[in-house]
């Protein structure tokens, strides 16, 4: 493979990278995944449709006050061996990801960084494991161990990819901007030209713009409710490190909030911590305020999890449709074992994968029926129950429509 020079602001990165190397700096092993869903890797778009009802100022909500839980108790997130819902690998639990990180910080060399953190390769969802073998190649052909001057080195490679996927993404929304009013066309073509202008490959901090321009996007007040959701999504599919080899090396090989290179430790921690998991609302909460009760739960890594947002079942579904069937069965199974085998021993959870799978059919208008009825039964009464309707907070942005 050939490298390319570099032509990334090389000597200020390098000149950091080795300051970082001096002192000695610890990953904090308490890290939370969820300050991380919540700042910068995976972003919940405030749009004016979901404003009012963002996380913190949300009401826990419930018609099953029996099954009632806040996401973060969704107990399913303690167990081991369980498959993702989304892309079928396996999750990794808190506790293992907590050890490993203590690992890194006190018995791992940093050049051993790469080998150790392959031990967990099973762990790892799909983006991050690519771009691990990478590197590992890399590695090999380049005789070079520390992970922060590998990425680097496939840095100068990758940024045209990830350019190329930002211009297919504009090209599509000014195709969409031709078909809107002029007033709310203008508006757009506005933001447009402004996210064009900021995104430069050679400032690490504005090579990506996905949160900036969902966030600009969703607060333009297009009234056509198709072409408001259309143009949302696009934003949403602009390259992030969760779901893009190309800008997972770009981003872990330039520089993180506080303008420093990403260490080695920290990067070799990033191939582990979004296999971590967190609940997933099967309806959406904060678009679809879905309830917050076991029905409502699916356990996802955090990174798909983040991919995920606040699509509707079935938009997600249908982006990969066949794999995900087959990966919420593998899911369910997994945690119906659990259940049989009492490891999860709560009461709460006897009819768990009976109320989601339900929950999932229903969502599906019937298209997705993931095990025969006589398999994981409810009584008519708890079907009933899974079709009542949370109360209607939300704001409509577009019933000045009608
Ligand atoms: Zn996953």
């Amino acid at each position: 493979m050939k490298i390319n020079p570099i032509t990334f602001p090389i000597a200020k990165h390098q000149t950091l990278l080795n300051k970082k190397y001096n002192n000695n700096s610890k990953v904090d092993a308490g890290y939370s995944a969820k300050n991380d869903l919540q700042s910068q890797n995976f972003y919940t778009p405030l749009s004016l449709a979901n404003y009012n009802i963002s996380m913190k100022g949300r009401i826990h909500y419930s018609p099953l006050s029996d099954l009632k839980c806040r996401s973060e108790n969704f107990a399913v997130l303690r167990f081991d061996n369980i498959p993702c819902p989304d892309c079928g690998k396996t999750m990794l639990p808190r506790a293992k990801y907590n050890k490993i990180v203590n690992m890194l910080n006190n018995n791992i060399k940093p050049e051993d960084y790469l080998d150790y953190i392959g031990q967990y390769k099973n762990y790892m969802r799909p983006v991050e494991e690519s771009v691990y073998e990478e590197l590992t190649d890399l590695s090999k052909k380049i005789n070079e161990k520390d992970i922060s001057k590998l990425v680097l080195e496939l840095r100068e490679m990758k940024l045209p990819e990830l350019e190329a996927t930002q211009n297919k993404q504009l090209t599509k929304m000014k195709k969409l901007a031709k078909h809107l009013p002029d007033n709310e066309k203008n508006i757009l073509m506005e933001n447009i030209d402004l996210i064009e202008k900021e995104i430069d490959r050679n400032n690490p901090q504005t090579v990506f713009r996905r949160k900036i321009m969902i966030d600009r996007i969703g607060k333009i007040p297009i009234r056509n409710k198709r072409k408001y959701l259309k143009l949302q999504k696009l934003a949403k599919d602009f390259p992030t490190s969760s779901a893009m080899n190309a800008a997972w090396i770009v981003k872990y090989s330039g520089l993180d909030k506080y303008g420093n290179p990403y260490d080695s430790k920290t990067i070799a921690t990033r191939f582990l911590l979004s296999s971590v998991p967190s609940a997933d609302h099967i309806l959406a909460y904060n678009i679809e305020h879905g309830h917050d009760d076991i029905t409502n739960y699916m356990a996802m890594h955090s990174g798909c999890n983040g991919q995920k947002e606040n699509k509707h079942m079935l938009t997600w579904l249908n982006e990969d449709r066949d794999n995900r069937i087959v990966n919420m069965k593998k899911y369910f199974l997994a945690v119906n074992e659990l259940i049989k085998s009492k490891k999860i021993n709560t009461p709460k959870y006897k009819d768990y994968v009976a109320f989601a799978t339900h929950r999932i059919q229903n969502l599906t208008n019937n298209s997705v029926k993931l095990f025969p009825e006589e398999e994981f039964p409810l009584t008519d009464e708890q079907k009933k129950l899974l079709t009542i309707k949370p109360p209607q907070e939300i704001i409509d942005y577009n019933s000045t429509d009608n």
